[in-house]
């Protein structure tokens, strides 16, 4: 990591950072691994200069050259995908396989949007005078300030920054804390792109808010927690820039007698403990019927049990936490929910064998639904569960949150399935299939969780403005223009 340490990517080349320091620490292992640097007022001078000459050139481009060039990067990005996968594991602890995964899953996105970009530019209307050709033309916007969080940092960036590429605009990507070092490794990916066009510098939430509020961005892409959305649709709104917020989510878990137990077993364990229970969409809160919840909690829990813990690297299944204030945080949510009445029916504590990283085993506790666990986020390796009578209930508990991105059932009921669908509170529902996405559908959620869709046409149409253009085939004078005609007055 010698050439990206406490290195910023300006103008395609990697240029040392003259600002503070900080180290970023690998949670398997507790040692320091690299620095970040972060960036200054003048380095985001410099990378806005450059992408704003960068964009002017990528949009010059034909769509079909832009597609290309794309396309390339989606190539670069599966064969990078083992080296970025490695950095990405060592900085927050992901298993190997995970990471490896993101390098080929993000340039998925990358050729969707390649494609999708250059099938349409706008629209004609019927036109309101006879003879004109009346359209919308559809433009980038300009350079879009991507900022993201450690979960996912490969796959998020990419799914921001195809969209913004293929619209034709130029990205400055601000990374998490925890994970600047695998995007700084990455860009090797862009460096055929017009040098400018798409950018990382480094730094805490005061480089975010820098990048947003700067007079010569023009539209923002935040994935990340609630407050720092909150702070971030606040400061793009200053200057009336579009901003796409996709932030936290509590995603409930549905499961009904219908369902085969050992596939919804398998399903819940997948969708809790996934990176260490680290996914926006990690299944946060089970609600189980009380004919199944004696064998689903039973089943859950010897899943729970037998997933190897460890080091990224090894031959286990679920990784650290991204870091040790990340384990503490969520070691406190079980504390809470113990003090308020669960039971702890596996886990609840850090592995003994491994003191030196951010560990928590895999956790199954069973709760009521009125206890703190079931009303925020736990991002952790937690899977609370609570018996519900009926599926009335179980949508009315799924509902009762602040936060609207997916949700989860396992039924082969087709009419539970249909009731769910239509009654469940968010941007997402996944019937007997958790946690899986596709390119060519919109990606997001409700209420606290944001606004704003990625993914899909939906994801291209953030990035794009939409121009009025009415074009008459020769200049003639208009009969409705002055002088008016005597005949028209009030008093005619
Ligand atoms: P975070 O909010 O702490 O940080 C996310 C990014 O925002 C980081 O780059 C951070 O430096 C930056 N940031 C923080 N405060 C800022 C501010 N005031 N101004 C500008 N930038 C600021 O989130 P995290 O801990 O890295 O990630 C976990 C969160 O992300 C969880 O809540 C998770 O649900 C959410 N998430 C949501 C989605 C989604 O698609 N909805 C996907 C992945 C993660």
């Amino acid at each position: 990591m010698r050439e990206t340490s406490a290195h910023h990517w300006i103008n395609n080349d990697y240029v040392a950072g003259s600002g503070p320091r900080t180290p970023v620490i690998n949670p398997a292992t507790g040692e320091t691994i690299a620095e970040f640097a972060h960036a200054t007022a003048h380095e985001i001078d410099k990378a806005i200069e450059a992408s704003t000459r960068a964009q002017r050139e990528w949009w010059a481009m034909s769509a079909l050259d832009r597609a290309a060039a794309m396309h390339r990067v989606a190539d670069r990005m599966v064969e990078m995908s083992r080296t970025t996968g490695e950095v990405l594991t060592r900085e927050m602890g992901k298993p190997f396989r995970e990471s490896n995964w993101e390098g080929g899953a993000s340039a998925s996105s990358f050729r969707y949007y390649a494609e999708i970009a250059r099938n349409e530019q706008g629209r004609v209307a019927g036109p309101a005078i006879a003879g004109q050709l009346h359209m919308v033309v559809k433009e980038p916007l300009g350079t879009i300030v991507s900022i993201v969080p450690f979960n996912f940092p490969i796959l998020l960036f990419g799914w921001q920054a195809a969209a913004a590429l293929a619209a034709g605009n130029a990205v400055i990507v601000k990374p998490s804390e925890l994970t600047p070092m695998t995007l700084l490794t990455l860009m090797r990916a862009f460096d055929h792109l017009p040098a400018g066009l798409v950018q990382v510098v480094t730094g805490g939430a005061e480089v975010g808010q820098m990048l947003v509020a700067h007079e010569h961005t023009h539209g923002v892409a935040f994935t990340g927690s609630v407050p720092a959305a909150q702070a971030v649709a606040r400061a793009a709104s200053q200057r009336f820039k579009p901003a796409l917020i996709e932030a936290s989510g509590n995603d409930a878990f549905i499961v009904m007698p219908s369902a085969p137990m050992d596939a919804a077993v398998r399903g819940a364990a997948f969708a809790a403990f996934l990176n260490c229970g680290q996914v926006c969409t990690s299944a946060e809160r089970f609600y189980v019927h009380e004919s199944v919840y004696d064998e689903f909690v039973s089943g859950l829990a010897a899943m729970a049990k037998s997933l190897r813990v460890g080091n990224g690297l090894d031959k286990i299944d679920v990784g650290p936490m991204a870091s040790v204030r990340e384990r503490d945080r969520v070691e406190k949510i079980v504390n809470r929910a113990v003090e308020q009445g669960a039971n702890v029916v596996t886990g609840g504590r850090r592995p003994a064998a491994l003191s030196a990283g951010a560990f928590f085993e895999p956790t199954v506790l069973e709760v009521s639904h009125d206890m703190d666990i079931m009303h925020g986020e736990c991002f952790g390796p937690l899977a609370p569960v609570c018996k519900v009578r009926d599926l009335d209930e179980a949508i009315a508990r799924a509902n009762d949150s602040q936060l609207g991105l997916g949700a989860n059932i396992y039924t082969e009921d087709l009419a539970e399935a249909f009731r769910a669908v239509n009654e469940i509170e968010t941007g997402i529902v996944w019937v007997n299939t958790p946690l899986n996405d596709n390119d060519a559908i919109p990606f997001g959620g409700r209420k606290f969780t944001g606004a704003g869709r990625e993914l899909g046409a939906e994801g291209l149409e953030q990035f794009r403005r939409s121009k009025m253009v009415m074009i008459a085939p020769t200049a003639q004078p208009d009969p409705e223009w002055f002088p008016y005609p005597d005949s028209d007055a009030f008093n005619a």
